[in-house]
């Protein structure tokens, strides 16, 4: 993969860093995403420069059209054609319809669905035929969940993107595929209480949650060129988990 460049959106943490590491030690040269450049996200970039690639972070808001076309003409600058786009970029605020604030639902709209609009349109004129856009989406978004209609209703709008674009884009042989993670071991999910996890530990057929790596193997693998007649697809990447 030597010469591919792999943009990931959220990648200074959790799954959007191991996904960043799978596809630098791949040979991607990577550009890391962040909200804010810190100390860690520093640490993070020279943890993926050790795989021998060329590397860069970039901040900004996923939510913001302006700060997005920031991002992707800084990317292009620099890096020319983005070969291969992560959409991961998320986040909960969880709460029943009831008791949800305006904001609680619009923070979550603009971060999880909004996003969608603004990375992936800057970004494509950018995205040679052949490339790869590839969006985190969850299982929540096929099955819901109890206290996140905001979360589950962003996370089923990237697979109706995903199926969409892939149709859009399908004859430059650029493949949109999503991948639903089940529950997966990061500070999102650190905030669920200990007791909901046990039942949710219960659900799983394979009765463990997963690792970051687990969701950044499956990317690796749509990234590919195994992965090269696979579009408009939802990769579920969950343990069995069918709640
Ligand atoms: P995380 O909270 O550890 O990381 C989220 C990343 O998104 C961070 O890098 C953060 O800086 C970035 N981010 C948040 N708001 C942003 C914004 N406005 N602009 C730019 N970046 C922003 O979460 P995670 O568990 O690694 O989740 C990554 C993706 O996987 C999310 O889309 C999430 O919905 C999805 N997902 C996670 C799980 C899970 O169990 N952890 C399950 C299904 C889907």
């Amino acid at each position: 993969m030597e010469g591919k460049n792999a943009l990931i959106t959220g990648s200074t943490r959790g799954i959007g860093k191991a996904i960043a590491l799978e596809l630098a030690s791949r040979g991607y040269n990577i550009i890391l995403h962040g909200t804010v450049s810190s100390d860690k996200t520093k640490a993070v970039l020279e943890e993926v420069k050790k795989k021998g690639v060329r590397a860069a972070f970039l901040a900004g808001d996923v939510s913001d059209y302006a700060s997005c076309k920031k991002i992707a003409e800084q990317a292009i600058k620099e890096f020319k054609q983005i070969d291969i786009l992560v959409n991961n970029a998320g986040i909960t605020l969880d709460r029943t319809l009831k008791k949800m604030a305006p904001e609680e639902w619009s923070k979550v709209i603009g971060v999880n669905l909004n996003s969608l609009y603004n990375v992936t349109s800057t970004i494509l004129p950018a995205i040679p035929d052949e490339g790869r856009i590839i969006n985190i989406s969850s299982i929540v978004g096929i099955t819901g969940n109890f206290g996140q209609t905001n979360y589950a209703a962003t996370k089923a709008g990237a697979i109706g993107f995903t199926k969409s674009l892939a149709k859009e884009l399908g004859k430059r042989k650029i493949t949109v595929n999503a991948i639903a993670p089940g529950f997966i071991q990061s500070d999102m999910t650190e905030q669920i209480p200990l007791e909901m996890l046990a039942n949710i530990l219960e659900l799983i057929p394979m009765k463990v949650m997963g690792k970051p790596e687990d969701v950044a193997k499956a990317v690796a693998f749509l990234a590919s060129e195994d992965a090269r007649y696979i579009t408009g697809e939802v990769l579920r990447v969950d343990g069995g988990l069918n709640f």
